[in-house]
């Protein structure tokens, strides 16, 4: 069990919790606030602020392991990602009041693709919000749960990895489906400034007796946690390093991984 489903789950994994994704949280004016003043600062800061703590880590090391304390714990208060799999994302949708196809904000920063539509909100209507970004109002698109599960496992098959995240926690408004465009991704995986994207609450494992050494699953994964040994010739998963997205399980014609859920294996 991870530290939020301690802090927020009830016995339960936290974010299937229900009450995470209500319209009582939502009516918060502060959240509603928090998430137009996120938005803004994600598009007109974020590439600074990278640049910004790149240059910390590089000339004072020890000031940026004080910062990097700060700002995770201040993003686990405001607004974290954590990595799920395609069938918890599902298991999401068929749940949540709402859920509207946007488009990709971190995708828009760091690759210019302002259209890629990879995020869907969920309960929070786009239109209602006061941001000056013209592709959310334009190019927005509301979708019945069967409709994002077919969207999900589209997804899911291109090796995106799927993460719910937080605005002013434990409020979930969103299910972002990520490649390493993502600032998340960039922040932590690429260049380890801060950790805001946290490891699903499974972790996968490789039946070594199916696996035949092929590697087509090492190309999936994002956080390069399988692993090739020259030994035996075959892929193992380093748990260390594993996220548990389950997104390398469509690489593989032997169906040789599997995901074990960490609650019930611990
Ligand atoms: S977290 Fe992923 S889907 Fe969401 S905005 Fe960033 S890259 Fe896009
Ligand atoms: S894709 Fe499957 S068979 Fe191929 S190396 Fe990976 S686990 Fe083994
Ligand atoms: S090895 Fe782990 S992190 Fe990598 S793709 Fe598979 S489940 Fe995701």
């Amino acid at each position: 069990m991870c530290e939020f489903c301690t802090k927020h789950g009830e016995g339960k994994k936290w974010y299937e919790i229900m009450e995470h994704y209500s319209m009582e949280l939502l009516k918060d004016p502060g959240r509603k606030a928090y998430i137009e003043q996120f938005v803004s600062n994600i598009r007109n800061n974020s590439m600074d602020n990278f640049g910004k703590l790149q240059w910390v880590k590089n000339k004072a090391p020890l000031a940026h392991r004080f910062i990097k304390k700060i700002v995770t714990a201040h993003l686990k208060k405001y607004h974290f990602g954590q990595v799920i799999p395609i069938e918890d994302a599902e298991s999401i949708v068929e749940n949540v009041q709402s859920i509207t196809r946007i488009p990709c904000i971190c995708r828009s920063v760091t690759a210019g693709k302002n259209n890629a539509r990879y995020c869907l909100l969920l309960g929070i209507d786009p239109t209602g919000l006061n941001i000056d970004w013209p592709e959310l109002k334009t190019s927005f698109e509301v979708l019945v749960p069967a409709d994002a599960k077919k969207i999900l496992r589209v997804f899911d098959r291109q090796g995106l990895v799927h993460s719910i995240w937080t605005f002013k926690t434990p409020f979930i408004g969103a299910i972002c489906n990520c490649d390493r465009d993502c600032l998340a991704y960039k922040y932590q995986i690429s260049a380890d400034l801060t950790d805001i994207m946290f490891k699903s609450e499974y972790v996968a494992q490789i039946d070594r007796d199916l696996c035949i050494g092929c590697r087509s699953c090492m190309s999936f994964c994002q956080f390069g946690a399988v692993e090739y040994s020259i030994a035996d010739g075959k892929c193992h998963i380093n748990p260390h390093k594993c996220y548990g997205c389950g997104v390398c399980r469509n690489a593989c014609k032997k169906q040789a991984i599997k995901l074990t859920d960490k609650q019930i294996s611990s």
